[in-house]
């Protein structure tokens, strides 16, 4: 008998027959002979709903009612699970996150976890009973509910299943697993049978979004082995492991991300202190600086390019128009027509080639390559978004990541 967790997130209760179908999900697991405790998402489109409504009645919710009402879609949907599976006879209790004292910092709408009170529900799964918890909420020292940040459950998940030394914690989305590449874009990418935890978090940070990054780093950090599955298409998902296996792949997969713009600040003086006059006001404006290059001077002139988010292109060019009045600058440029794309793999870091072999695929290509960033597992490059598709397809194709690793050779 093994302990499971298993989450379903928004679209897997998401109307009436969809949790009469995790109902059988559950069932059938218990047959098996194994405990659950279940944590669930709210109906897709509710938590939505909820920050929608409060949006329109005023323009700063306070953080602590916004809270208070966020946290009921999970209520909703923890409550008719626990309903449909009693009325299947078999025993079932729901639980908020204030009822199992999963407990939390007091950042309103993106706290953490400190601590998961496990003796509530060990005591009801002593009896037999399946345990629905709400997702991505908990409650802080003062009694206050908190919520986790969108995509919250996955972390709840991952909490309890540490919580309880769960023997496997189960995501069930709708997606089959992860992919070498999004199969939007790459047709015949492959489904990963496993993937580490740092894998995943380069791959979830840089674009694909199945599980909440927090959730991953959680999974790392407590030694929590999660799967990623599909609620709607039996198979065995992606294990996400903690370290490599031997037949692991160099490069497990291609992450993309769109939401990025760049800034080129050209000729400024190449003078201490310059950097931090620029940035400083970003980082005040809590503006998170991505990809950072500066260019080697010549004339004591210097050119500093760096990423952000799209959403913040606008207030990052107003705060850099109003420190060039104090800068010697020539030009400043700014582009939110780029892409990024990135190689992942525990195996980059031992293989030079992989970086060699991405530029020269994307050079065959006649795609530009206008900014590059290593780190021990990723390769990324910034290119213009119109080259986005063909560049992801090309990288796929040039490491073969439709095939299995023992098939692959890369010198
Ligand atoms: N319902 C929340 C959201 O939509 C939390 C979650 O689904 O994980 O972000
Ligand atoms: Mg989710």
């Amino acid at each position: 008998m093994a302990l499971i967790v298993q989450k379903y997130g928004g679209t897997s209760v998401g109307s009436l027959p969809r949790i009469h179908h995790v109902v059988d999900k559950i069932l059938k697991t218990r047959a098996e002979g194994h405990q659950v405790v279940v944590v669930v998402s709210a109906m897709s489109g509710e938590t939505d709903r909820l920050v929608a409504l409060a949006q329109k009645l005023s323009i700063t919710p306070n953080p602590r009612e916004f809270d208070v009402l966020l946290s009921t879609g999970e209520q909703v949907a923890m409550a008719l699970l626990s309903m449909a599976l009693i009325d299947k006879g078999c025993p079932a209790r729901s639980y908020t996150g204030a009822q199992v004292q999963i407990r939390t910092d007091s950042v309103h709408n993106k706290a953490r976890i400190l601590e998961v009170e496990g003796s509530k529900i060990q005591a009801d799964l002593a009896s037999g009973t399946v345990v629905v918890v709400a997702g991505f909420q908990g409650v802080d020292d003062l009694g206050n509910i908190t919520t986790l940040g969108r995509g919250g459950s996955d972390t709840t998940a991952v909490a309890l299943a540490a919580a309880l030394q769960a023997d496997e914690c189960q995501i069930y989305t709708d997606v089959n697993g992860i992919y070498t590449a999004d199969p939007r874009i790459v047709p015949y990418a492959r489904q990963l049978s496993q993937v580490t935890c740092q894998e995943m978090i380069e791959l979830a940070s840089q674009g694909a979004k199945v599980m909440q990054i927090r959730a991953v780093e959680f999974a790392g950090r407590y030694n929590v082995p999660v799967r990623v599955l599909s609620t709607f298409k039996e198979g065995s998902g992606t294990l996400i492991i903690q370290s490599l296996h031997k037949d692991h792949s160099i490069v497990s997969g291609i992450a993309y991300n769109r939401d990025e713009a760049k800034f080129v600040l050209r000729g400024l003086s190449d003078l201490p202190g310059i950097a931090a006059q620029i940035l400083n006001p970003l980082s005040d404006a809590h503006i998170e600086v991505d990809m950072l290059v500066q260019t080697p001077s010549i004339n004591g002139a210097t050119d500093l390019t760096f990423t952000v988010h799209k959403r913040d292109f606008n207030q990052v060019q107003e705060l850099l128009e109003n420190s060039s009045k104090t800068l010697k600058l020539d030009k400043l440029e700014g582009n939110d027509q780029i892409a990024k794309i990135s190689l992942v793999g525990m195996g980059l870091r031992s293989h030079p080639k992989v970086a060699s072999t991405m530029f020269h695929t994307l050079g065959v290509q006649g795609i530009n390559i206008q900014l590059i960033s290593t780190s021990e597992i990723k390769v990324s490059v910034v290119i213009d978004e119109e080259h986005l598709e063909r560049g992801v397809c090309a990288l796929h194709e040039a490491f073969q990541l439709g095939k299995e690793p023992k098939e692959v050779e890369i010198n």
